[in-house]
């Protein structure tokens, strides 16, 4: 068969190679360091690990990333043998020896027979002639590219930084001081006028919110970063900072809000959280994109009245990152919509982490491989950690309604978690014998072991359906 192009030879681009030569089909993988470096990369090894060397939690039980990890295993990743077998002690995570890992994947790759690497910048779009290619460039992508990308896409579809809010699982959310009510009760696509989670604050709880805000431990800017300021998206720090009645008169107005516990009382300010996900078990705070140390934001996001317990499936930041706004334009495939055959992977498509990267990469992997040579392209059900977060990457995602923030993109880059899974079915997780104690941390305990188990099971039933298609392939061959 014909080669399929993969540009790019981070985490997701070298698995994706791996996986397409796996199924016996030559790939050309273009890699620019060597002739042109990026702002974060040091070397010109394949897959370089550019900060930590942590690819976090290995517990398969009872952590999302963990479960990822064990279905890349079961599906044949390159990316996990090389990390496996460079592992360095780090308790319950899986931590590797950054260079042997890096340089065992640059090993594999460059050895492999079907597997040809080519040190070259890519600086437009993959040819038509490059009838399958893989764009896997990364946060970093090199700027010719990335403009190339964006007029295919258009202005708005490729962003260079993410502003990220906290986003907290709506489990965790007290509802007995919290309550639903969208601003002046606006009926939006939900057509309840109660889209929105707000928490009230009086002044008292507001002044002291705004302290701790002001006095909490910040990251800076790298320089190469430089200050991205824009667009209305100042950290929720700074805006405290610019004066205490800013955030008041911001993001955390009470207008049009009524406490539904207490409609008596007018609330001093509101925070307000939004669906984030299509599944409503994940909400963001609104506006409250920031640079605090993650430490620093538990502690003070959890001063807000109804997240004293919150719980966060993700803290926020602002990044320099070049990704895409996936929903809208890749299918469930992450093909690019009116150009077939042309597939993004790894953080461009807006997953976050270098295991998340990895794993998209050895979807989109499989996806070219199944095409080129005419077999079904299975999606991995949704209830596995793989389909979970190509669920959120090309379609689980809310879009926000265009009046309510104009110009805003509500796409944002997330690391898998148990909030992107489908709900358990009723009954699946019940009292186990001899507990006396079954609610709170137990239970939650439980959620995330019943749903561990699925995904793990419906991973291995998804990967024999894929292998008994090709087997059915050969022997009709
Ligand atoms: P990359 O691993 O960056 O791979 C993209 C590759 O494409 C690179 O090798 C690049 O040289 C190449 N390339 C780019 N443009 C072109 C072109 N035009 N032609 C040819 N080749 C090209 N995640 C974590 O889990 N932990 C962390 O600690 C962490 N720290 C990060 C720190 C920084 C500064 C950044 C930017 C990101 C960090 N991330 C971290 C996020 C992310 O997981 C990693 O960036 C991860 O490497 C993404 O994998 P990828 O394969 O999508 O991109």
């Amino acid at each position: 068969p014909a080669p399929v192009h993969v540009i790019g030879g981070g985490l997701a681009g070298s698995e994706a190679a791996w996986q397409i030569a796996s199924a016996g089909i030559p790939v050309i993988l273009h890699e620019m360091r060597g002739v042109r470096g990026t702002e974060a990369h040091k070397g010109d090894s394949l897959a370089e690990l550019v900060c930590s060397n942590s690819f976090r939690s290995d517990d398969a039980t009872s952590n999302a990333v963990g479960v990822l990890h064990a279905e890349m295993r079961l599906a044949g990743s390159l990316i996990m043998a090389c990390a496996d077998k460079h592992q360095v002690p780090a308790g319950g995570a899986l931590a590797v020896d950054r260079d042997g890992f890096s340089e065992a994947v640059t090993q594999a790759i460059a050895t492999h027979p079907l597997i040809t690497l080519t040190r070259e910048e890519v600086t437009d779009l993959p040819p038509e002639d490059w009838d399958q290619a893989i764009v896997a460039t990364g946060p970093l992508t090199a700027p010719s590219l990335a403009a190339a990308i964006q007029a295919r896409t258009g202005q708005d579809a490729l962003a260079f930084f993410d502003a990220i809010a906290p986003i907290v699982h709506k489990d965790t959310i007290d509802m007995d001081i919290c309550w639903y009510q969208s601003r002046y009760d606006k009926v939006g696509p939900g057509g309840t006028g109660r889209d929105y989670i707000n928490c009230p604050m009086d002044e008292a709880q507001y002044n002291a919110f705004i302290d701790a805000l002001v006095a909490g431990d910040r990251l800076g800017f790298k320089e190469w970063e430089g200050t991205p300021y824009f667009d209305g998206c100042l950290p929720i720090e700074v805006m405290a900072e610019r004066g205490r009645e800013t955030l008041r008169h911001g993001p955390m107005k009470p207008m049009g809000l009524t406490n539904a516990h207490n409609p008596e009382v007018k609330p001093y300010a509101v925070v307000q959280l939004r669906q984030d996900n299509a599944l409503g078990t994940l909400y963001n705070m609104v506006g409250f994109q920031t640079k605090l140390k993650y430490g620093a934001q538990a502690d003070i996001f959890r001063m807000i009245p109804g997240l004293e317990q919150a719980e966060f499936a993700r803290l926020g930041g602002l990044h320099r990152n070049t990704y895409l706004n996936s929903p809208t334009l890749l299918d469930p495939t992450l093909t690019l919509k009116g150009r077939p055959g042309l597939r993004f992977a790894g953080q461009i498509t807006g997953c976050e982490g270098y295991v998340e990267s990895a794993s998209i990469g050895l979807l989109a992997g499989r996806f070219a491989a199944a095409e080129r040579l005419g077999q079904a392209l299975r999606l991995p059900p949704p209830t596995t950690a793989f389909g979970a977060l190509l669920g959120h990457i090309t379609g689980g995602h809310l879009v926000a309604e265009e009046e309510e923030e104009p110009g805003k993109r509500s796409f944002q880059p997330m690391n898998v978690n148990f909030g992107l899974f489908p709900p358990l079915e009723p009954g699946a997780i019940t009292r186990p014998e001899g507990v006396k104690r079954f609610r709170g941390k137990e239970k939650a305990l439980a959620k995330k072991h019943a749903t561990a188990a699925r995904a793990l099971s419906d991973c291995a039933a998804w990967l024999e359906a894929v292998t008994s298609d090709v087997n059915r392939q050969d022997l009709s061959a």
